[in-house]
């Protein structure tokens, strides 16, 4: 594994981030909890994207669907049927591994021919060379298709017990809902639904820790608009979502597009971009913004009987909308943004990431401990700032250490009390990116933190 991602599993487990989840038992792969800084920082990143999306956007609303649905809405969506990978298993060891994932990983820069289909890529790599397992070299089986979604069974009484699915994709309760939200809203077309909700999906390959889990949450925005004004709308959000991302990275020449293959479509869409950020094990997918055309209304016309057209009163149309889709990670935003903020320094690790995003605002540190009325200050110091801020207060050891500290879980200030704070109710605060320090008045902390913390 690459080391920067190493570096920074265990700056997340060491500095309470994020845990690999049921660690006692051995753990269980592609599932993770996230610690006490992981909840702050997570919610802090929810929060600018429901900002971004309801606030700097006209149009747009929220809903919160259930996590398990009538198991009807998977045939409808497609899922059942065609959510599915590509699967060899090793016939001596007994591991699993994506089909796609390992012809990438087999053929050099120079083998690769673009002007092959994905799917004709992994059947002629399989029939012409002979591909061995990764791990211990053993033959593998045919190719196969594998359902990624995790069923569950819900009833009280054994034998009546119904089978159904935990969510594959987040964004379906937005198709089930969409009409009550149109009507409760008086919503015109074009407008928007938002969802930021949690997904289950049985990967094959969970890995690279947070990039592929087995339960994760995804964003989602799902613009419904009339056919004629698609191409608009689709162009509008791809360069929308882009703008978004390049605003919360330092680098940001480790973002681009890419066109998915014909054949690479999921599929509910016509045409798909994503968004792919540069992590240290390649190129990768961190949103992907759909052409679902009238896939899902549609189906679920189908198979529900409900019809979904919309009727404009103006030119007296009857539509069913298409809708433009955004779908990204939560938890791949949040190892994004560690992997672009993560910064080794001549005797420090900092996290440079955007303050609004760090887990806490500013820290409070005593310069000495062993002085009862400086502690007493930080403390008093800490209890009011924390009505308005995520603030930590922190004091034992020296302060160089404290400093630290707080660089690497990406503090942007620390506000340092020492025995001048007593007589002129002034303190220190430093800068985590420049390291630069200077004195300002205790009254004047709410509105200087305020202010660089956005
Ligand atoms: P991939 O090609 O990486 O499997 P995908 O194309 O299947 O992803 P979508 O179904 O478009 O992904 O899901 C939307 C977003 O949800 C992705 O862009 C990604 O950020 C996130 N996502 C998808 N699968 C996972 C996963 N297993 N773990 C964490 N995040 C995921």
């Amino acid at each position: 594994m690459d080391t920067t991602l190493q570096k920074i599993i265990q700056l997340c487990k060491k500095r309470g981030f994020v845990y690999p989840n049921s660690e006692i038992y051995g753990s269980m792969q592609g599932f993770y909890d996230y610690g006490p800084l992981g909840v702050r920082m997570k919610q802090n990143i929810k929060d600018a994207w429901m900002h971004w999306m309801t606030q700097e956007h006209d149009d747009i609303v929220p809903i919160d669907g259930s996590i398990i649905t009538h198991p009807k809405v998977w045939e409808a969506s497609g899922h059942i049927q065609n959510f599915t990978d590509p699967l060899v298993d090793c016939k001596s060891c007994k591991k699993r591994f994506r089909a796609d994932h390992l012809v990438e990983a087999f053929l050099s820069k120079d083998e690769k021919d673009d002007s092959e289909s994905r799917i004709a890529r992994i059947s002629h790599v399989f029939k012409n060379h002979t591909i061995v397992c990764p791990e211990c070299k053993g033959e593998l089986t045919p190719v196969r298709t594998f359902n990624l979604m995790v069923e569950t069974t819900l009833g009280v009484i054994e034998g009546e017990k119904r089978k159904t699915f935990l969510k594959g994709e987040a964004c379906q309760t937005i198709y089930l809902d969409y009409e009550n939200v149109q009507r409760s809203m008086r919503k015109k077309i074009p407008f928007g639904i938002v969802q930021i909700g949690k997904a289950f999906r049985n990967e094959i390959t969970p890995g690279n820790f947070l990039f592929r889990q087995r339960e994760f949450e995804q964003w989602d925005l799902q613009w419904f608009t009339h056919p004629d004004e698609m191409e608009k709308w689709f162009t509008y959000w791809k360069e929308e979502r882009m703008k978004w991302y390049k605003s919360l990275v330092n680098h940001k020449d480790r973002l681009r597009y890419r066109q998915h293959e014909p054949d690479e479509l999921a599929h509910y869409a016509k045409i798909a971009f994503d968004i792919e950020y540069k992590t240290p094990f390649g190129w990768k997918e961190w949103e992907g913004i759909h052409w679902r055309q009238d896939w899902d209304l549609s189906r679920h016309s189908q198979f529900s009987g409900k019809d979904f057209s919309f009727f404009d009163e103006k030119t007296k149309e009857s539509y069913i909308p298409w809708i433009v889709e955004t779908s990204g990670g939560v938890d791949r935003t949040f190892l994004f943004l560690l992997l672009d903020a993560y910064t080794e320094e001549e005797n420090r690790v900092v996290l440079k990431l955007k303050p609004s995003l760090a887990p806490y605002k500013a820290a409070i540190l005593p310069l000495v401990s062993n002085n009862p009325e400086i502690v007493t200050l930080a403390k008093s110091i800490h209890r009011i700032l924390q009505s308005r801020f995520v603030i930590d207060i922190d004091i034992k050891d020296s302060i160089g250490k404290r400093y630290r500290r707080q660089d690497e879980i990406g503090t942007p200030l620390c506000v340092t009390i020492d025995h001048q704070s007593l007589i002129d109710k002034t303190v220190t605060i430093r800068d985590r990116d420049t390291m630069e320090q200077k004195r300002i008045a205790i009254k004047n902390l709410h509105k200087y933190i305020a202010k660089h913390s956005e």
